[in-house]
């Protein structure tokens, strides 16, 4: 038999026929060696046998019992259902299965299995199994080699999606490994000494069919380090080599700075003038800076950046500001031309706004021209726009520049050496721009360090003063009417409001995260919330709804005429997240509120309490459960979001934690991040190995995998 390769595409190694080729594609796996890196999200232990007389309610627990009888029915609504009663020396209990009529064929009468399952309690106070997994156990059992997959073990628990559950992944798992050809061991071997990790193949194993907690423990641990070992030696690699880039030192007038400040309509808050600071003695240097400017949503990091690009305007180099949107862009633009208008006294720099739609944009002496993308391209090119305004595209749409200083990108979410990549690839004159960064996204600080390591950090801690604080309230099913009439009344004097929910439509696909032990079908849509809000509860208002499946054209738009208030109510997925200013939306109310990671909860709040009215947050759940009200509450205490985001990390862990975040990142690897003691002992192996061979020669099978890596890390 020919051994499966890990680039055998898995409809070779299972037949194109095969039912479970489509379903594996939608979990994005499409080769043996992708499979095999389907980990298990947790385990359950069903290693010991009970005896069905030992059962208690609510335990996960495996049998071993006989068939006694098998019944089939159909309910009204068409479902079946299997019913088999089970018995063992000295008790019965009955199992029962939902919409798998094949069940009763396998469970023929007589039939010994195991059954694996949570033991339930129904309606009249009896045991049952409900859904257990099964396998039968054939006459030869004696045979103590046989192995099992789905019970009287550690059994795996994959992400799962629909029609493939974790039984089905345990089935072709097990067949696959059997006849893969072993994997390639690429961490060279001092490493895993040195950190006592498992070799590749007994991982494999390890992760997959544990023997014990322990065993899978330690094969995940390996897995774990080898992305963030991975990661280490990407960014000392990079640091490496950007360690002498130059950049344009770009000396401020103080004094030019304070006449600015003092013609602005408000002063700036101690940290705005410390974080404008930090900035510009960093663009003083003759090195790139490279700097993160963090600050909750409403602090006003925006107009720390633009004073930035006016004192690089003034020192006549150019600038080009991003934005994720086009609609933050104009944003920005028009935020910028305003500024520049009140500083009348100052010379001012042109400024320019290049979209993807055909309007382009100038602005000079309060004149506003459209002139044409060459025309645009062509200006850009002398110098003859100062400071450009666009999406995060901007600087790959072959925009070119006569001497870019600074580049400034707002809500970015990808942090680092890599930006610091992508910037000196477009260093005019040899020298690369200086990176300013912005996000409202807190990132811990730990995971700061050790990840983004050279990245330097100014925080903004507080808001401008004399915002009202938002009213914030957890509210529970039966409080949901009153709070649809304070929406109406809100609305009714004017204002708008914010729905958010947790998925686009309604779907009975098992949830991801939890490898399908939760099932969806009551997490709220964004679909049926719309249509019952618009048609049900407030057929009189203009409701639109918003998600990231719609097209980029129309999103612009519904946000557009939210903006104009040509909309009262915006239901809508987490795409509102980020960015937007909306001073007339007071009300911000989130659905399936547990579904949202706590610093994604406190984004969503900011996009109300913009302006000079009340605003309110509900936070709506259907779970008075303690651990979830516990954590609801962190966020009506919480003082800022970087205090969330800590609680975040605990509770959660950073993948969960960075959910929506791109860090560029393999997901792995961000997941991984939670062991700090992995993270610290994978840094001092990647730093040994360099060490000794930069280039990675002596450790081809290492080399490969790392150049397979960079690869998956996203380029800007
Ligand atoms: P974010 O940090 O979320 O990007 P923005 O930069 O959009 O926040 O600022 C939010 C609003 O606060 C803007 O309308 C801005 O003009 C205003 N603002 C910024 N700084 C101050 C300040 N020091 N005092 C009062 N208002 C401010
Ligand atoms: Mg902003």
């Amino acid at each position: 038999m020919r051994r499966l390769s890990p680039e055998t595409p898995l409809f070779e190694a299972l037949g194109a026929k095969s039912p479970y080729v489509r379903r594996l594609e939608h979990l994005g796996l499409a080769t043996v060696g992708d499979l095999l890196r389907h980990f298990p999200a947790r385990y359950e232990d069903f290693s010991k046998i009970y005896k069905i007389a030992e059962l208690e309610p609510g335990q996960a627990a495996t049998i071993q019992a006989a068939v006694e009888d098998v019944r089939v029915r159909r309910t009204r609504r068409g479902m079946t259902i299997v019913e088999a009663t089970l018995a063992d020396e000295d008790g019965t209990i009955r199992a029962v299965w939902f919409n798998q009529p094949y069940v009763a064929t396998t469970l023929r009468p007589g039939r010994v299995a195991n059954f694996a399952g949570k033991i339930s309690v129904s309606d009249e106070n009896e045991l049952y199994l409900n859904h257990p997994a099964y396998e039968i156990v054939r006459p030869d059992v004696q045979d103590r080699n046989i192995e099992t997959r789905h019970t009287a073990r550690l059994v795996p628990i994959y992400p799962e999606t629909r029609g493939l559950t974790s039984r089905g992944i345990r089935f072709v798992m097990q067949s696959i490994m059997r006849r893969a050809q072993p994997s390639k061991e690429w961490l060279p071997e001092e490493t895993l000494a040195a950190l006592g990790l498992p070799e590749v193949n007994r991982a494999l194993r390890a992760v997959h069919f544990p023997l014990s907690m322990e065993h899978a423990a330690a094969a995940r641990r390996r897995f774990d380090f080898e992305s963030i070992f991975l990661l280490h030696l990407w960014n000392l690699q990079q640091k490496l080599r950007l360690a002498d880039a130059k950049a344009s030192s770009i000396a401020a007038d103080i004094g030019k700075i304070r006449r600015i400040l003092a013609e602005l309509p408000f002063d700036l808050t101690q940290s705005q003038k410390r974080s404008l600071w930090e900035v510009v003695q960093d663009m003083e240097k003759p090195r790139p800076m490279n700097r993160l400017l963090q600050g909750d949503v409403g602090s006003g990091k925006t107009i720390v950046a633009a004073i930035a690009a006016i004192i690089a305007a003034e020192n006549e180099r150019q600038t080009a500001f991003m934005a994720p949107t086009e609609i933050l862009a104009r944003q920005h633009f028009q935020t910028m031309a305003g500024l520049l208008h009140r500083i009348a006294a100052q010379a001012k720099p042109v400024i320019g706004l290049l979209t993807a739609g055909e309007a382009l944009v100038f602005y000079e002496d309060g004149m506003e021209t459209k002139v044409t993308k060459d025309e645009f391209r062509k200006r850009s090119a002398k110098g003859g726009i100062a400071i450009i305004f666009g999406t995060h595209a901007l600087i790959q749409k072959n925009v070119s520049f006569k001497d870019l200083a600074l580049v400034v990108i707002d809500e970015q979410h990808r942090f680092g050496v890599r930006q610091r990549q992508a910037l000196a690839s477009i260093a005019t004159g040899g020298r690369t721009p200086h990176l300013l960064s912005m996000s409202a996204t807190p990132i811990p600080r730990t995971l700061m360090f050790t990840v983004f390591g050279d990245l330097n950090l100014s925080l903004i801690t507080e808001l401008p003063a004399g915002r009202k604080a938002i009213e914030t309230k957890i509210v529970l099913p039966l409080e949901r009417q009153a709070t649809y009439e304070l929406i109406r009344r809100e609305i009714g004097s004017g204002r708008q409001a914010f729905v958010i929910c947790p998925r686009i439509e309604k779907s009975d696909e098992p949830d991801m995260k939890d490898g399908g032990a939760q099932k969806n079908w009551d997490v709220r849509s964004v679909v049926e919330e719309y249509e019952k809000l618009s048609k049900r509860i407030f057929p009189d208002l203009r409701v639109a709804m918003l998600h990231g499946q719609m097209k980029a054209k129309e999103k612009e738009d519904i946000m557009r005429r939210f903006r104009d208030g040509k909309i009262d109510l915006l239901v809508s997925t987490s795409v509102v997240e980020v960015g937007v200013d909306i001073p007339n939306a007071t009300i911000m109310m989130i659905e399936g509120t547990d579904r949202f990671g706590l610093a994604q909860l406190y984004q969503f709040r900011g996009r109300v309490g913009r302006g000079e009215h009340q605003s309110y947050c509900f936070l709506f759940t259907d779970s008075t459960a303690e651990p979830t009200q516990a954590r609801l509450k962190a966020i009506l205490t919480a003082k800022n979001g970087f205090e969330l985001a800590e609680e975040d990390l605990k509770l959660r862990g950073p993948g969960q934690f960075f959910g929506d975040i791109q860090t560029g990142f393999p997901d792995a690897a961000m997941t991984a991040l939670q062991d700090a003691e992995l993270v610290r002992s994978s840094r001092e192996a990647a730093v040994a190995v360099l060490a000794k061979d930069p280039s990675l020669q002596t450790h081809p099978a290492l080399k490969k995998k790392f150049e397979e890596f960079k690869k998956t890390i996203h380029r800007e």
